[in-house]
């Protein structure tokens, strides 16, 4: 696998890390358990770690020297990608030939260095795109800047240099074809994971405790990396609309905000929170994982997940397996991790007044609240990173077939 920009042992929920490193880190776990032998290539962005570590047994993860280690943000790796591909290619003419028999590459920087090294070698490059550049400019937050064209250029090529291409759901899948004119028999749908045993439903007093949330609030969460295109910011003002709307109900929520910034100014969401007049009542958490993070779940009655665009939606998935509903955009995968009504409720809006109206609708009814809770670990539990490993193992002999085929071709 390669992991150009973010490791899959960094912190998820801040910088650069998110759901990609928690995808690479579960797949990678899930296949080595499987019998696949798996070898993940990041860019080395610290003295501190060893050339090579191994995160599971089975999987081992290669810190590629590429640039300087600090003080590259993923906007300057295009950079990088010459000396990153030529540590790939250095690794593996250490090894015995024919070492590797797939590249499995995550996001378009990977691509363009697995799509050199799959075809130095003679293997399949297998693309999961996790983020789509066409797509986030279409669904740009206000005030973020668009993707640059140049990724764009970059997405194409790798689009067409890819044996494969993993999407996380249907609407995705669509994506590809519609915007980057991906044949349809090159697309595999495969949807992530979860993992039920660490976001398994439990105590909330206790997970109120350990946070020290108040027992008797309403508790709103907001889980991932605070960013524009993530709308934690919608979240704040359908918040402030509905504290105008309906001040009693508004007096017993308690927002908390689980995560670190991502390459945005660190000060822009408290900011905001203090202009709105919310400043006093939210909460601000630090990224965690495991337990921690799912001790953020359960001591919610609802999770928030405001983005304005979402491949999939991890954190929609986590909440709901330990049994708390999501209130959600309805843009991308979220409509696939979240049952419409049953398990959460969809906003196909990202204005004040809608966010308002949702999030009074869950926190001032108890029943529906209760029923979607009830609702939400039975819709989660269809998910599993074996699951998905197992729909990735057929995409990769999906891959090799049409790659051996395309070779035969090509010699005929
Ligand atoms: N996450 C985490 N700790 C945090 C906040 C987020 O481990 O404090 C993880 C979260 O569990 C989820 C991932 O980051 O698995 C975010 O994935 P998602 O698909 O929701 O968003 P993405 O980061 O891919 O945009």
């Amino acid at each position: 696998m390669v992991s150009v920009h973010t490791s899959p042992l960094a912190q998820p929920g801040t910088g650069d890390a998110g759901g990609m490193n928690v995808y690479v880190l579960n797949t990678a776990r899930e296949l080595a358990r499987a019998g696949v032998e798996v070898e993940i290539f990041t860019r080395a962005t610290s003295s501190d770690e060893a050339p090579t570590v191994e995160a599971e047994p089975g999987v081992l993860v290669h810190h590629v020297p590429a640039g300087p280690f600090e003080g590259l943000s993923k906007n300057d790796l295009p950079t990088q990608l010459c000396a990153f591909t030529g540590g790939l290619l250095r690794a593996e003419a250490h090894r015995r030939p024919g070492h590797y028999d797939l590249i499995h590459a995550h996001y378009w920087l990977s691509g363009q260095a697995g799509w050199v090294a799959a075809e130095r070698w003679g293997v399949p490059l297998v693309q999961t795109f996790h983020t789509l550049a066409k797509v986030k400019n279409a669904g740009l937050a206000e005030g973020d800047s668009p993707e640059p064209y140049t990724r764009v250029i970059g997405e194409e090529q790798v689009v067409s240099e890819a044996d494969l291409l993993i999407a996380n759901t249907a609407a995705e899948a669509a994506e590809l074809q519609g915007h980057y004119g991906a044949p349809e028999g090159r697309i595999a749908v495969v949807h992530p994971g979860v993992d039920l045993g660490v976001f398994r439903p439990g105590d909330r007093t206790a997970a109120r405790e350990a946070l020290n949330l108040p027992q008797g609030a309403l508790v709103v969460a907001f889980v991932g990396r605070i960013q524009p295109a993530k709308a934690p910011d919608v979240l704040l003002r359908g918040l402030a609309r509905l504290r105008e709307q309906d001040p009693e109900l508004s007096e017993k929520i308690v927002p908390v905000f689980v995560g670190g910034p991502s390459n945005t100014d660190p000060y822009w969401l408290p900011r905001l929170a203090w202009e709105l007049g919310l400043g006093d009542t939210v909460q601000w958490r630090s990224p965690r994982s495991g337990e921690a993070l799912a001790q953020v779940y359960r001591a919610a009655d609802v999770v928030a997940v405001p983005s304005h665009n979402e491949s999939f939606g991890l954190v929609a998935l986590e909440a709901q397996a330990t049994g708390t509903p999501v209130v959600a955009a309805k843009v991308g995968g979220l409509p696939t991790a979240v049952a419409e009504g049953r398990s959460g409720l969809l906003v196909d809006s990202h204005s004040a007044d809608d966010w308002a109206d949702a999030l009074r609708k869950i926190l001032g009814d108890t029943s529906l609240r209760a029923d979607l809770a009830g609702n939400a670990r039975t819709h989660a539990a269809l998910f599993s990173w074996r699951e998905t490993a197992t729909g990735i193992r057929s995409s990769y002999r999906r891959a090799a077939e049409s790659h051996a085929t395309g070779r035969l071709q090509s010699a005929c």
